[in-house]
Protein backbone atom coordinates (compact mmCIF):
# COMPACT_ATOMS: atom_id res chain seq x y z
CA UNK A 1 0.00 0.00 0.00
CA UNK A 2 1.67 3.49 -0.95
CA UNK A 3 2.00 5.81 2.38
CA UNK A 4 2.07 9.12 -0.26
CA UNK A 5 -1.46 11.53 0.20
CA UNK A 6 -3.64 10.39 -3.03
CA UNK A 7 -5.56 13.37 -4.41
CA UNK A 8 -8.17 12.35 -6.94
CA UNK A 9 -9.67 15.30 -9.54
CA UNK A 10 -12.45 15.86 -11.67
CA UNK A 11 -13.61 18.54 -13.72
CA UNK A 12 -17.30 19.94 -12.52
CA UNK A 13 -19.50 23.30 -13.24
CA UNK A 14 -18.16 25.29 -15.95
CA UNK A 15 -14.41 25.26 -15.47
CA UNK A 16 -13.96 24.64 -11.49
CA UNK A 17 -11.79 21.25 -10.72
CA UNK A 18 -12.91 19.31 -7.72
CA UNK A 19 -10.38 17.47 -5.39
CA UNK A 20 -10.66 14.33 -3.29
CA UNK A 21 -7.53 14.28 -1.19
CA UNK A 22 -7.31 10.55 0.71
CA UNK A 23 -4.96 8.85 3.48
CA UNK A 24 -4.70 5.07 2.58
CA UNK A 25 -2.93 4.54 5.97
CA UNK A 26 -5.91 5.98 8.26
CA UNK A 27 -8.33 5.24 5.15
CA UNK A 28 -9.33 9.15 5.60
CA UNK A 29 -11.04 11.15 2.88
CA UNK A 30 -11.48 15.11 2.42
CA UNK A 31 -13.06 16.75 -0.40
CA UNK A 32 -11.10 20.60 -1.15
CA UNK A 33 -14.05 22.52 -1.05
CA UNK A 34 -17.56 21.46 -2.75
CA UNK A 35 -17.91 22.97 -5.74
CA UNK A 36 -20.63 20.67 -6.76
CA UNK A 37 -22.16 17.78 -4.91
CA UNK A 38 -23.14 15.16 -7.17
CA UNK A 39 -19.65 15.44 -8.81
CA UNK A 40 -18.03 14.90 -5.42
CA UNK A 41 -20.39 11.76 -4.43
CA UNK A 42 -19.81 10.40 -7.86
CA UNK A 43 -15.66 10.80 -7.43
CA UNK A 44 -16.37 8.80 -4.09
CA UNK A 45 -18.25 6.04 -5.39
CA UNK A 46 -15.97 5.96 -8.17
CA UNK A 47 -13.12 5.37 -5.42
CA UNK A 48 -14.65 3.80 -2.94
CA UNK A 49 -14.34 6.37 -0.14
CA UNK A 50 -16.38 7.79 2.64
CA UNK A 51 -16.36 11.26 3.25
CA UNK A 52 -14.49 12.37 5.72
CA UNK A 53 -13.73 16.11 6.26
CA UNK A 54 -14.80 19.20 3.51
CA UNK A 55 -10.78 21.90 3.92
CA UNK A 56 -12.42 25.26 2.10
CA UNK A 57 -9.93 27.63 0.84
CA UNK A 58 -12.95 30.08 0.91
CA UNK A 59 -16.62 30.89 1.22
CA UNK A 60 -17.68 31.43 -2.59
CA UNK A 61 -20.89 29.57 -3.73
CA UNK A 62 -18.52 27.57 -6.29
CA UNK A 63 -16.08 26.41 -3.01
CA UNK A 64 -18.20 26.33 0.34
CA UNK A 65 -21.47 25.98 -1.45
CA UNK A 66 -22.02 21.79 -1.39
CA UNK A 67 -20.97 22.72 2.25
CA UNK A 68 -24.19 21.89 4.28
CA UNK A 69 -25.79 18.69 1.85
CA UNK A 70 -22.76 17.35 2.29
CA UNK A 71 -21.96 17.31 6.03
CA UNK A 72 -26.07 16.03 6.41
CA UNK A 73 -25.53 13.38 4.02
CA UNK A 74 -22.04 12.00 5.37
CA UNK A 75 -21.65 13.67 8.66
CA UNK A 76 -18.12 14.96 7.74
CA UNK A 77 -15.86 17.50 9.64
CA UNK A 78 -15.50 21.19 7.84
CA UNK A 79 -12.17 22.88 8.06
CA UNK A 80 -11.66 26.38 7.07
CA UNK A 81 -10.06 29.55 7.17
CA UNK A 82 -10.44 31.80 10.73
CA UNK A 83 -10.48 34.61 8.49
CA UNK A 84 -13.62 33.70 7.14
CA UNK A 85 -15.02 31.71 9.48
CA UNK A 86 -18.70 33.42 9.54
CA UNK A 87 -19.03 33.06 5.86
CA UNK A 88 -18.16 29.44 5.55
CA UNK A 89 -21.62 27.05 6.13
CA UNK A 90 -21.34 24.54 8.58
CA UNK A 91 -17.30 25.03 9.53
CA UNK A 92 -16.70 22.96 12.35
CA UNK A 93 -12.46 23.77 12.72
CA UNK A 94 -11.15 27.38 11.92
CA UNK A 95 -7.24 27.59 10.74
CA UNK A 96 -5.25 30.45 11.67
CA UNK A 97 -2.37 31.78 9.40
CA UNK A 98 0.51 29.28 8.81
CA UNK A 99 -1.23 27.00 11.83
CA UNK A 100 -0.28 23.13 11.20
CA UNK A 101 -2.91 20.72 11.66
CA UNK A 102 -3.38 16.97 10.40
CA UNK A 103 -5.32 15.48 8.10
CA UNK A 104 -4.58 11.79 9.20
CA UNK A 105 -1.06 10.57 8.50
CA UNK A 106 -0.31 13.96 6.89
CA UNK A 107 0.88 17.27 8.30
CA UNK A 108 -0.87 20.26 6.26
CA UNK A 109 -0.10 23.98 7.10
CA UNK A 110 -2.92 26.60 6.05
CA UNK A 111 -1.74 29.88 4.79
CA UNK A 112 -3.71 33.46 4.58
CA UNK A 113 -4.01 34.43 1.17
CA UNK A 114 -6.03 37.41 0.98
CA UNK A 115 -6.36 38.97 -2.33
CA UNK A 116 -9.32 37.29 -4.29
CA UNK A 117 -11.02 37.12 -1.07
CA UNK A 118 -10.34 38.94 2.75
CA UNK A 119 -10.16 35.33 4.28
CA UNK A 120 -8.90 33.05 1.40
CA UNK A 121 -6.44 30.11 2.83
CA UNK A 122 -4.10 27.80 0.43
CA UNK A 123 -3.34 24.42 1.78
CA UNK A 124 0.46 23.26 1.60
CA UNK A 125 0.97 19.61 2.39
CA UNK A 126 4.96 19.89 2.72
CA UNK A 127 6.55 16.33 2.79
CA UNK A 128 3.95 15.59 -0.53
CA UNK A 129 5.14 18.70 -2.45
CA UNK A 130 1.51 19.67 -2.74
CA UNK A 131 -0.59 22.33 -2.46
CA UNK A 132 -4.25 23.35 -3.13
CA UNK A 133 -4.53 27.07 -3.63
CA UNK A 134 -8.01 27.66 -4.35
CA UNK A 135 -8.72 30.78 -6.44
CA UNK A 136 -5.15 32.53 -5.12
CA UNK A 137 -3.13 31.30 -8.24
CA UNK A 138 -4.18 29.77 -11.45
CA UNK A 139 -1.49 28.50 -14.75
CA UNK A 140 -0.80 31.38 -15.67
CA UNK A 141 -2.96 33.88 -13.61
CA UNK A 142 -3.93 34.90 -10.53
CA UNK A 143 -7.56 35.18 -8.89
CA UNK A 144 -9.69 38.18 -9.25
CA UNK A 145 -9.69 41.26 -6.38
CA UNK A 146 -12.75 40.61 -5.83
CA UNK A 147 -11.90 41.96 -2.11
CA UNK A 148 -8.77 42.34 -1.43
CA UNK A 149 -6.00 45.15 -2.73
CA UNK A 150 -3.05 44.76 -5.54
CA UNK A 151 -0.28 44.66 -2.37
CA UNK A 152 -2.56 41.99 -0.52
CA UNK A 153 -2.17 39.56 -3.44
CA UNK A 154 0.81 40.05 -4.08
CA UNK A 155 2.32 39.45 -0.62
CA UNK A 156 0.03 36.18 -0.78
CA UNK A 157 1.61 35.56 -4.32
CA UNK A 158 4.87 35.93 -2.35
CA UNK A 159 4.01 33.56 0.13
CA UNK A 160 3.77 30.77 -2.32
CA UNK A 161 6.80 32.09 -4.18
CA UNK A 162 8.59 30.60 -1.05
CA UNK A 163 8.07 27.50 -1.35
CA UNK A 164 9.95 24.07 -3.19
CA UNK A 165 9.82 24.77 -7.11
CA UNK A 166 8.73 21.26 -7.58
CA UNK A 167 5.57 22.13 -5.62
CA UNK A 168 2.69 21.13 -7.48
CA UNK A 169 0.42 23.91 -7.72
CA UNK A 170 -3.37 22.39 -7.77
CA UNK A 171 -5.82 25.44 -8.92
CA UNK A 172 -9.36 25.35 -8.71
CA UNK A 173 -10.37 26.63 -12.46
CA UNK A 174 -9.22 25.81 -15.88
CA UNK A 175 -8.59 29.03 -17.11
CA UNK A 176 -5.19 28.65 -18.54
CA UNK A 177 -5.98 29.08 -22.53
CA UNK A 178 -7.39 32.62 -22.02
CA UNK A 179 -4.32 33.40 -19.31
CA UNK A 180 -2.03 32.55 -21.62
CA UNK A 181 -3.96 34.57 -24.10
CA UNK A 182 -3.43 37.28 -21.83
CA UNK A 183 -0.13 36.74 -20.45
CA UNK A 184 1.70 37.42 -23.85
CA UNK A 185 0.30 40.74 -24.11
CA UNK A 186 2.44 41.84 -21.53
CA UNK A 187 5.06 39.29 -22.13
CA UNK A 188 5.18 38.41 -25.44
CA UNK A 189 9.13 37.94 -26.00
CA UNK A 190 9.05 35.04 -23.64
CA UNK A 191 10.11 31.78 -25.02
CA UNK A 192 9.05 29.62 -22.20
CA UNK A 193 5.42 31.33 -22.44
CA UNK A 194 5.34 30.77 -25.98
CA UNK A 195 6.06 27.63 -25.54
CA UNK A 196 3.93 26.43 -22.84
CA UNK A 197 0.59 28.48 -24.48
CA UNK A 198 1.35 25.83 -27.96
CA UNK A 199 1.35 22.99 -25.21
CA UNK A 200 -1.82 23.88 -23.37
CA UNK A 201 -3.73 24.61 -26.78
CA UNK A 202 -2.78 21.22 -27.86
CA UNK A 203 -3.62 20.02 -24.46
CA UNK A 204 -6.95 21.59 -24.58
CA UNK A 205 -8.15 20.17 -28.07
CA UNK A 206 -8.45 17.27 -26.25
CA UNK A 207 -9.56 18.48 -23.26
CA UNK A 208 -6.64 17.52 -21.13
CA UNK A 209 -6.60 19.45 -17.66
CA UNK A 210 -3.80 21.50 -18.02
CA UNK A 211 -3.76 21.91 -13.66
CA UNK A 212 -2.03 20.94 -11.70
CA UNK A 213 1.06 22.82 -12.56
CA UNK A 214 4.15 23.27 -10.67
CA UNK A 215 5.46 26.75 -9.00
CA UNK A 216 8.96 26.29 -11.18
CA UNK A 217 6.44 26.67 -14.73
CA UNK A 218 4.78 29.28 -13.23
CA UNK A 219 8.12 31.20 -12.67
CA UNK A 220 8.80 31.14 -15.60
CA UNK A 221 5.15 32.12 -17.74
CA UNK A 222 3.23 33.90 -14.74
CA UNK A 223 2.94 37.07 -15.46
CA UNK A 224 1.47 37.90 -12.14
CA UNK A 225 4.67 36.20 -10.72
CA UNK A 226 6.91 38.62 -12.70
CA UNK A 227 6.18 42.13 -11.65
CA UNK A 228 10.26 42.72 -11.60
CA UNK A 229 10.77 40.97 -15.02
CA UNK A 230 12.85 43.55 -17.30
CA UNK A 231 10.98 42.71 -20.32
CA UNK A 232 7.02 43.04 -18.92
CA UNK A 233 8.01 46.45 -17.23
CA UNK A 234 9.32 47.43 -21.12
CA UNK A 235 6.24 46.76 -22.60
CA UNK A 236 4.03 48.07 -19.71
CA UNK A 237 6.41 51.24 -20.09
CA UNK A 238 7.16 50.76 -15.82
CA UNK A 239 10.60 50.18 -15.65
CA UNK A 240 10.60 52.36 -12.06
CA UNK A 241 7.57 51.23 -10.35
CA UNK A 242 7.22 49.37 -7.61
CA UNK A 243 6.27 45.45 -7.49
CA UNK A 244 3.19 46.57 -6.25
CA UNK A 245 2.21 49.02 -8.88
CA UNK A 246 3.36 46.61 -11.61
CA UNK A 247 1.10 43.56 -10.42
CA UNK A 248 -1.73 46.12 -10.03
CA UNK A 249 -1.49 47.14 -13.56
CA UNK A 250 -0.93 43.50 -14.73
CA UNK A 251 -4.33 42.64 -13.26
CA UNK A 252 -6.02 45.77 -14.53
CA UNK A 253 -5.05 45.10 -18.25
CA UNK A 254 -6.28 41.16 -17.31
CA UNK A 255 -10.10 42.43 -16.01
CA UNK A 256 -10.69 44.43 -18.88
CA UNK A 257 -9.23 41.60 -21.35
ZN1 LIG B 1 -13.61 32.42 -5.71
Amino acid sequence: MSDRLEVFMFPCLSDNYGYLIHDPIQNLTASIDTPDVHAIEEALNQNNWELDYIINTHHHYDHAGGNLELKKKTNCKVIGPMQDKDRIPGIDQTIEHAEEFMFGSFVVKGFHTPGHTTGHMVYHFESQNVAFVGDTIFVMGCGRLFEGTPQQMLESLDLIMSWPDETLLYCAHEYTQTNAEFAITVDGKNKDLLNRKAEVEDMRKDLIPTVPTTLNLEKKTNPFLRSDDQEIRLELGMLKSTRTEVFAEIRNRKDQF
